[in-house]
Protein backbone atom coordinates (compact mmCIF):
# COMPACT_ATOMS: atom_id res chain seq x y z
CA UNK A 1 0.00 0.00 0.00
CA UNK A 2 1.13 3.59 -0.98
CA UNK A 3 2.61 5.93 2.03
CA UNK A 4 2.14 8.81 -0.37
CA UNK A 5 -0.14 11.69 1.31
CA UNK A 6 -1.37 14.11 -1.03
CA UNK A 7 -0.07 17.67 0.07
CA UNK A 8 -3.43 19.53 0.27
CA UNK A 9 -5.01 16.89 2.79
CA UNK A 10 -1.40 17.44 5.23
CA UNK A 11 -1.96 20.87 4.33
CA UNK A 12 -5.35 20.73 5.94
CA UNK A 13 -4.21 19.04 8.96
CA UNK A 14 -3.33 22.55 10.21
CA UNK A 15 -7.11 23.77 9.84
CA UNK A 16 -7.77 21.07 12.07
CA UNK A 17 -5.33 21.68 14.58
CA UNK A 18 -6.36 25.46 14.87
CA UNK A 19 -10.45 24.71 15.29
CA UNK A 20 -9.45 22.43 17.90
CA UNK A 21 -7.04 25.20 19.65
CA UNK A 22 -9.67 27.50 19.42
CA UNK A 23 -12.24 25.40 20.86
CA UNK A 24 -10.06 24.55 23.50
CA UNK A 25 -9.12 28.56 24.04
CA UNK A 26 -12.89 29.07 23.92
CA UNK A 27 -13.51 27.58 27.12
CA UNK A 28 -11.01 28.06 29.18
CA UNK A 29 -8.20 25.67 28.40
CA UNK A 30 -5.56 28.32 27.96
CA UNK A 31 -5.25 32.01 26.83
CA UNK A 32 -4.28 32.88 23.50
CA UNK A 33 -5.90 35.95 22.67
CA UNK A 34 -4.08 35.56 18.79
CA UNK A 35 -5.31 32.71 17.44
CA UNK A 36 -8.88 33.71 16.46
CA UNK A 37 -7.28 36.26 13.93
CA UNK A 38 -6.09 33.42 12.16
CA UNK A 39 -8.72 30.66 12.63
CA UNK A 40 -11.43 32.74 11.05
CA UNK A 41 -9.93 32.27 7.74
CA UNK A 42 -9.99 28.54 7.63
CA UNK A 43 -12.50 26.55 5.83
CA UNK A 44 -15.41 26.07 8.75
CA UNK A 45 -14.89 30.13 9.14
CA UNK A 46 -14.42 28.71 13.07
CA UNK A 47 -17.71 29.06 14.08
CA UNK A 48 -19.21 26.85 17.06
CA UNK A 49 -16.64 24.11 16.21
CA UNK A 50 -17.32 21.20 19.14
CA UNK A 51 -14.56 19.01 20.47
CA UNK A 52 -14.47 16.27 22.83
CA UNK A 53 -12.93 17.23 26.24
CA UNK A 54 -10.56 14.54 26.04
CA UNK A 55 -9.68 16.13 23.12
CA UNK A 56 -8.99 19.53 24.11
CA UNK A 57 -7.01 18.18 27.42
CA UNK A 58 -4.79 16.52 24.76
CA UNK A 59 -4.31 20.01 23.02
CA UNK A 60 -3.87 21.94 26.48
CA UNK A 61 -1.17 19.03 27.43
CA UNK A 62 0.73 19.48 23.97
CA UNK A 63 0.79 23.06 24.19
CA UNK A 64 1.66 23.49 27.83
CA UNK A 65 4.78 21.17 27.31
CA UNK A 66 6.22 22.54 24.36
CA UNK A 67 5.86 25.80 25.90
CA UNK A 68 7.88 24.31 28.97
CA UNK A 69 10.46 23.34 26.86
CA UNK A 70 10.93 26.41 24.72
CA UNK A 71 10.74 28.97 28.08
CA UNK A 72 13.34 26.32 29.58
CA UNK A 73 15.61 26.63 26.09
CA UNK A 74 14.86 31.00 26.76
CA UNK A 75 16.25 30.40 29.83
CA UNK A 76 19.24 28.51 29.35
CA UNK A 77 20.29 30.83 26.33
CA UNK A 78 19.01 34.00 26.71
CA UNK A 79 18.61 36.70 24.21
CA UNK A 80 20.94 35.16 21.24
CA UNK A 81 18.09 32.18 21.55
CA UNK A 82 16.68 31.33 17.89
CA UNK A 83 13.50 29.21 17.19
CA UNK A 84 12.17 27.53 14.16
CA UNK A 85 8.63 25.90 14.25
CA UNK A 86 8.77 24.07 11.00
CA UNK A 87 5.35 23.31 9.85
CA UNK A 88 4.22 25.58 12.57
CA UNK A 89 0.49 26.10 10.64
CA UNK A 90 -1.34 29.09 12.19
CA UNK A 91 0.77 28.66 15.36
CA UNK A 92 1.01 31.43 17.47
CA UNK A 93 3.84 30.93 19.75
CA UNK A 94 5.55 34.07 18.50
CA UNK A 95 3.07 36.34 19.24
CA UNK A 96 2.57 34.72 22.74
CA UNK A 97 6.14 35.05 24.27
CA UNK A 98 6.82 38.32 22.68
CA UNK A 99 3.93 39.77 24.08
CA UNK A 100 4.86 38.41 27.42
CA UNK A 101 8.14 39.85 27.18
CA UNK A 102 10.81 37.08 26.34
CA UNK A 103 13.87 37.98 24.39
CA UNK A 104 14.89 36.11 21.57
CA UNK A 105 17.06 36.58 18.48
CA UNK A 106 15.00 35.39 15.79
CA UNK A 107 11.70 33.11 15.24
CA UNK A 108 11.32 31.45 12.12
CA UNK A 109 8.29 29.72 10.89
CA UNK A 110 7.95 27.20 8.01
CA UNK A 111 5.29 25.14 6.28
CA UNK A 112 4.29 24.74 2.81
CA UNK A 113 3.93 28.07 0.77
CA UNK A 114 0.20 27.36 0.37
CA UNK A 115 -0.33 27.57 4.44
CA UNK A 116 2.24 30.54 5.20
CA UNK A 117 0.89 32.70 2.21
CA UNK A 118 -2.72 32.04 3.90
CA UNK A 119 -1.17 33.14 8.04
CA UNK A 120 0.72 35.93 5.80
CA UNK A 121 -2.65 37.56 4.71
CA UNK A 122 -4.14 37.38 8.29
CA UNK A 123 -1.14 39.22 9.35
CA UNK A 124 -1.19 41.97 6.49
CA UNK A 125 -5.15 42.57 6.93
CA UNK A 126 -4.94 42.69 10.86
CA UNK A 127 -5.34 46.38 10.65
CA UNK A 128 -4.56 47.19 14.24
CA UNK A 129 -0.96 46.75 15.60
CA UNK A 130 -1.77 43.54 17.17
CA UNK A 131 0.16 41.22 15.20
CA UNK A 132 2.54 43.24 13.36
CA UNK A 133 2.91 45.65 15.84
CA UNK A 134 5.16 42.83 17.78
CA UNK A 135 7.48 42.44 15.05
CA UNK A 136 10.87 44.58 15.67
CA UNK A 137 10.59 45.68 12.23
CA UNK A 138 8.47 46.39 9.03
CA UNK A 139 7.56 43.73 7.39
CA UNK A 140 8.94 42.93 3.93
CA UNK A 141 6.99 40.61 1.73
CA UNK A 142 8.08 38.28 -0.93
CA UNK A 143 6.28 36.71 -3.52
CA UNK A 144 3.27 36.21 -1.39
CA UNK A 145 4.62 33.25 0.99
CA UNK A 146 7.25 35.00 2.68
CA UNK A 147 7.57 38.12 5.44
CA UNK A 148 10.46 38.99 7.23
CA UNK A 149 10.22 41.34 10.26
CA UNK A 150 13.46 41.87 12.00
CA UNK A 151 12.45 39.15 15.04
CA UNK A 152 9.97 37.22 12.96
CA UNK A 153 10.09 35.41 9.46
CA UNK A 154 7.67 33.32 7.77
CA UNK A 155 8.79 31.17 4.74
CA UNK A 156 7.15 28.95 2.48
CA UNK A 157 9.23 25.65 1.71
CA UNK A 158 8.81 21.75 1.53
CA UNK A 159 10.41 20.10 4.81
CA UNK A 160 11.01 17.13 2.18
CA UNK A 161 13.18 19.26 -0.17
CA UNK A 162 16.30 20.35 1.64
CA UNK A 163 17.86 22.87 -0.72
CA UNK A 164 14.67 24.77 -0.80
CA UNK A 165 14.65 24.62 3.26
CA UNK A 166 18.17 25.78 3.29
CA UNK A 167 18.27 28.84 1.00
CA UNK A 168 14.85 29.96 2.98
CA UNK A 169 16.25 30.03 6.04
CA UNK A 170 19.43 31.93 5.07
CA UNK A 171 16.79 34.39 3.67
CA UNK A 172 15.38 34.77 7.13
CA UNK A 173 19.00 35.34 8.39
CA UNK A 174 19.63 32.28 10.00
CA UNK A 175 22.66 31.91 11.89
CA UNK A 176 23.70 28.64 12.09
CA UNK A 177 25.82 29.09 14.68
CA UNK A 178 23.22 30.99 17.47
CA UNK A 179 21.66 28.39 19.72
CA UNK A 180 18.83 26.89 18.06
CA UNK A 181 15.62 25.03 19.16
CA UNK A 182 13.91 23.29 16.28
CA UNK A 183 10.04 23.00 17.22
CA UNK A 184 7.94 20.24 15.51
CA UNK A 185 4.58 19.91 16.26
CA UNK A 186 2.78 16.90 15.11
CA UNK A 187 4.48 17.88 11.74
CA UNK A 188 7.68 15.03 11.21
CA UNK A 189 4.35 12.12 10.95
CA UNK A 190 3.23 13.30 7.99
CA UNK A 191 6.40 12.38 6.13
CA UNK A 192 8.32 8.88 5.76
CA UNK A 193 10.15 7.99 8.39
CA UNK A 194 13.24 8.43 5.64
CA UNK A 195 12.01 11.90 4.92
CA UNK A 196 12.00 13.22 8.57
CA UNK A 197 15.19 10.97 9.13
CA UNK A 198 16.85 12.90 6.46
CA UNK A 199 15.75 16.87 7.48
CA UNK A 200 16.57 16.00 11.09
CA UNK A 201 20.09 14.67 9.73
CA UNK A 202 21.04 18.03 7.80
CA UNK A 203 19.58 20.12 10.83
CA UNK A 204 22.09 18.30 12.81
CA UNK A 205 24.93 18.43 11.03
CA UNK A 206 24.52 22.23 9.79
CA UNK A 207 23.87 23.81 13.53
CA UNK A 208 26.67 23.43 16.12
CA UNK A 209 24.21 24.21 18.94
CA UNK A 210 20.58 22.53 18.15
CA UNK A 211 17.86 21.40 20.14
CA UNK A 212 14.77 20.10 19.00
CA UNK A 213 11.22 19.80 20.60
CA UNK A 214 8.72 17.04 18.59
CA UNK A 215 5.35 16.04 19.22
CA UNK A 216 4.37 13.00 17.51
CA UNK A 217 1.67 10.22 17.11
CA UNK A 218 3.13 6.68 18.64
CA UNK A 219 1.52 3.42 19.35
CA UNK A 220 -1.04 3.09 16.76
CA UNK A 221 -0.33 -0.45 16.96
CA UNK A 222 -3.46 -1.38 18.73
CA UNK A 223 -7.22 -1.22 18.24
CA UNK A 224 -8.05 1.94 18.59
CA UNK A 225 -4.85 2.85 16.67
CA UNK A 226 -6.37 1.24 14.10
CA UNK A 227 -9.90 3.06 13.97
CA UNK A 228 -8.10 5.99 13.73
CA UNK A 229 -5.68 5.70 10.81
CA UNK A 230 -9.20 3.70 9.46
CA UNK A 231 -11.00 6.99 9.71
CA UNK A 232 -7.92 9.46 8.54
CA UNK A 233 -7.64 7.43 5.20
CA UNK A 234 -11.15 7.82 4.32
CA UNK A 235 -10.02 11.79 4.06
CA UNK A 236 -7.28 11.08 2.26
CA UNK A 237 -4.51 10.90 5.10
CA UNK A 238 -1.87 8.49 6.09
CA UNK A 239 0.73 8.67 8.91
CA UNK A 240 3.23 7.11 7.12
CA UNK A 241 5.76 8.27 9.68
CA UNK A 242 3.81 6.01 11.96
CA UNK A 243 3.89 2.58 10.33
CA UNK A 244 7.55 2.20 10.33
CA UNK A 245 7.97 4.26 13.87
CA UNK A 246 5.19 3.28 15.82
CA UNK A 247 7.04 3.13 19.03
CA UNK A 248 8.96 5.31 21.32
CA UNK A 249 11.69 3.11 20.75
CA UNK A 250 11.67 3.51 16.85
CA UNK A 251 11.46 7.14 17.00
CA UNK A 252 14.20 7.29 19.63
CA UNK A 253 16.33 5.30 17.11
CA UNK A 254 15.00 7.87 14.50
CA UNK A 255 16.47 10.60 16.58
CA UNK A 256 20.08 8.85 17.75
CA UNK A 257 20.60 7.89 13.83
CA UNK A 258 19.69 11.49 12.43
CA UNK A 259 22.61 12.80 15.06
CA UNK A 260 21.31 13.77 18.29
CA UNK A 261 22.95 12.40 21.19
CA UNK A 262 20.89 13.19 24.40
CA UNK A 263 16.86 13.37 26.02
CA UNK A 264 14.12 12.31 26.44
CA UNK A 265 11.09 10.58 25.06
CA UNK A 266 8.19 10.33 26.69
CA UNK A 267 4.31 9.49 25.86
CA UNK A 268 1.99 12.22 26.52
CA UNK A 269 -0.06 10.25 29.41
CA UNK A 270 3.00 10.25 31.41
CA UNK A 271 3.80 14.13 30.61
CA UNK A 272 0.25 14.51 31.67
CA UNK A 273 0.74 12.93 35.17
CA UNK A 274 4.43 13.86 35.83
CA UNK A 275 5.79 16.85 34.21
CA UNK A 276 2.81 18.94 34.14
CA UNK A 277 2.06 21.02 37.09
CA UNK A 278 -1.09 18.96 39.38
CA UNK A 279 -2.58 22.36 40.16
CA UNK A 280 -3.10 23.25 36.46
CA UNK A 281 -3.81 20.05 35.69
CA UNK A 282 -6.31 20.24 38.11
CA UNK A 283 -7.53 23.47 37.08
CA UNK A 284 -8.17 21.99 33.71
CA UNK A 285 -9.48 18.72 34.54
CA UNK A 286 -12.58 20.79 36.37
CA UNK A 287 -13.37 22.64 33.05
CA UNK A 288 -15.40 19.59 31.55
CA UNK A 289 -15.56 17.92 35.04
CA UNK A 290 -13.30 15.04 33.14
CA UNK A 291 -11.35 12.58 35.72
CA UNK A 292 -7.86 11.95 35.25
CA UNK A 293 -8.69 8.63 33.36
CA UNK A 294 -9.94 10.49 30.70
CA UNK A 295 -6.49 11.79 28.61
CA UNK A 296 -5.76 7.81 28.99
CA UNK A 297 -8.24 7.03 26.44
CA UNK A 298 -6.17 8.80 24.01
CA UNK A 299 -5.07 7.17 20.94
CA UNK A 300 -2.64 6.26 19.70
CA UNK A 301 -0.74 8.09 22.48
CA UNK A 302 1.41 10.96 21.36
CA UNK A 303 4.82 11.32 22.55
CA UNK A 304 7.02 14.00 23.08
CA UNK A 305 10.81 14.57 22.25
CA UNK A 306 13.09 16.81 23.77
CA UNK A 307 16.39 16.31 22.22
CA UNK A 308 20.06 17.70 21.63
CA UNK A 309 23.23 17.48 20.23
CA UNK A 310 26.20 16.91 23.20
CA UNK A 311 26.87 20.75 23.37
CA UNK A 312 22.41 20.67 23.96
CA UNK A 313 20.82 23.87 24.96
CA UNK A 314 18.13 23.08 26.67
CA UNK A 315 19.22 21.28 30.21
CA UNK A 316 18.12 23.95 32.81
CA UNK A 317 21.43 22.79 35.21
CA UNK A 318 23.40 23.91 32.34
CA UNK A 319 22.00 27.76 32.82
CA UNK A 320 24.83 28.87 35.04
CA UNK A 321 27.18 28.93 32.31
CA UNK A 322 28.00 31.50 30.11
N1 LIG B 1 2.45 22.87 14.16
C1 LIG B 1 1.08 23.37 13.99
C2 LIG B 1 0.28 23.05 15.22
O1 LIG B 1 0.63 22.12 15.95
O2 LIG B 1 -0.74 23.72 15.44
C3 LIG B 1 0.39 22.75 12.77
C4 LIG B 1 0.24 21.25 12.83
S1 LIG B 1 -0.60 20.56 11.40
C5 LIG B 1 -1.19 19.05 12.11
C6 LIG B 1 0.76 19.99 10.38
C7 LIG B 1 1.42 21.12 9.60
O3 LIG B 1 2.63 20.64 9.01
C8 LIG B 1 0.55 21.65 8.48
O4 LIG B 1 0.47 23.05 8.54
C9 LIG B 1 1.27 21.15 7.23
O5 LIG B 1 1.08 22.00 6.10
C10 LIG B 1 2.72 21.13 7.70
N2 LIG B 1 3.55 20.21 6.91
C11 LIG B 1 3.44 18.87 6.83
N3 LIG B 1 4.34 18.37 5.97
C12 LIG B 1 5.05 19.43 5.49
C13 LIG B 1 6.12 19.57 4.54
N4 LIG B 1 6.61 18.52 3.91
N5 LIG B 1 6.58 20.81 4.29
C14 LIG B 1 6.07 21.90 4.93
N6 LIG B 1 5.07 21.83 5.83
C15 LIG B 1 4.56 20.61 6.09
Amino acid sequence: SSSVNDDYSVQKTNDDASQSKLAAVKLGYWKDEFLARFVSMSSEGGRGVHRDPEISLGYWARITIIRHYVDLFLAKVGDQAQIISIGSGFDTLFWRIKSEGKKFTRYIEVDFSSVTAKKLRVIRRTNSSALSGLFREDAQENQHTDLHAGDYHLVGADLRQWAELKSKLEEANLDWNAPTLIIAECVLIYMSVSQSEELLSHLTKEFKNLALVSYEQTNVNDDFGRVMADNLEKRGLRLPGIEACHSIELQKKRLVESGFTNGTIDDMNSVFHKKLPAEERNKVLRIECLDEMELLRQSPMPSLSDWRLDQGATRPSHATET
